[in-house]
């Protein structure tokens, strides 16, 4: 099989490359062709997943491909944009086409679940890695930035968090998986293999969240990148981070705290919005959880039950440190 056939057979044919609505022309020409409807902007996001970095050599294919699409289409999410098509470049170490089939299976559930279309890519050979671009489209002046946190407004979490972290060692065969309830185990590889993007959240949050994103390196972290860009302080209440049932059964409290506050993959949205917005909201998604304020100031503060300053570095996930 040549690259040529290749393509044609595991993504050419694949489910997800069947079209979809505002994708005028698919993969086969030059460039794919979309539409954006009037008076919207198009949204667009890149994420590179590399073997070895950021999912572990041995992952299976499957799982793999749902996982790379999840993280990508998550930033769409986040931006209340509403997904269009993806490219998929990816760079093989060889043509082993069991391999090829899962993964395009695994990308073409998560495609659908999420309503997007694989446009079109390239294929490259080397060792694995894929990159996806993401393109949707979000109604002009209604995308969700960081950079809109007002004086007042309520941060807000979309659900549990910390339990693709507590995963990890699981993922990488650290923890002999056999040692593990099996509900808990199920918990965590659906955590870190299949976050399901907050699409109907993002779409929800336009016009109403004032700043937001997806927490993709760790909710301190990307807290601080709201407080950044929106030069304001974002206050955290330890005690109201909602750490997921799954993590603290493996890990014990504490760590699983860790997790939530520091741990990355989530992929749950933060966001911040009036007070007024909040019974609505939560009528419409129990699972949003207030988790601290935006007041004067800059950074993040984390506080404890007495409302004092809690001191810890939360840098997140960094690749050249
Ligand atoms: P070009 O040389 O013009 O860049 P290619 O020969 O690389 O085109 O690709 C041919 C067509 O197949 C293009 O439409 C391209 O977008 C698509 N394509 C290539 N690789 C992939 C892939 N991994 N997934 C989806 N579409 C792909
Ligand atoms: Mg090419």
């Amino acid at each position: 099989m040549n690259e040529f056939e290749l393509i044609q057979h595991f993504f050419t044919r694949s489910a997800c490359a069947q079209g979809g609505e505002n994708i005028s022309l698919g993969i086969g020409d030059d460039c794919a062709l979309l539409q954006i409807p009037a008076e919207h902007r198009c949204a667009v996001s890149t994420d590179t997943l590399v073997s070895g970095i950021h999912f572990p050599d041995q992952a299976p294919a499957f799982l793999l491909g749902q996982r790379a699409l999840a993280v990508a289409v998550s930033d769409l999410a986040a931006m209340g944009a509403t997904p269009i098509g993806f490219t998929l470049a990816i760079t093989l170490p060889q043509i082993d086409a069991d391999w090829l089939q899962a993964f395009s299976e695994g990308l073409s559930l998560m495609a659908q679940r999420c309503s997007i279309g694989l446009i079109g890519g390239d294929t490259t050979r080397g060792p694995l890695a894929l990159t996806l671009t993401v393109m949707g489209a979000v109604p002009t002046q209604q995308a969700l930035l960081r950079s809109g946190a007002q004086l007042g407004d309520l941060l807000c979490v979309s659900g549990a968090l910390g339990a693709a972290a507590a995963a990890v060692p699981v993922v990488l065969a650290e923890i002999d998986r056999h040692t593990i309830p099996e509900a808990t185990l199920q918990q965590l590889l659906a955590a870190y293999w299949t976050p399901q993007p907050q699409l109907q959240l993002g779409h929800y949050l336009r016009g109403k969240a004032h700043a937001a994103l997806d927490i993709s390196d760790g909710l301190l972290a990307d807290c601080g990148h709201i407080a950044k860009a929106s030069q304001l302080c974002l206050q955290i209440q330890q005690a109201a981070v909602p750490v997921a049932m799954a993590a603290r059964q493996l890990l014990g409290d504490s760590a699983a705290l860790q997790c939530a506050l520091s741990g990355g993959d989530d992929y749950q949205l933060a966001f911040t919005l009036a007070p007024c917005e909040l019974a609505r909201l939560q009528h419409a998604f129990p699972a949003v959880q207030v988790i601290g304020q935006v007041c004067a100031g800059a950074g993040v503060q984390l506080l404890d039950a007495a409302g004092q300053s809690i001191v810890r570095s939360y840098s997140g996930y960094q690749h050249f440190n």
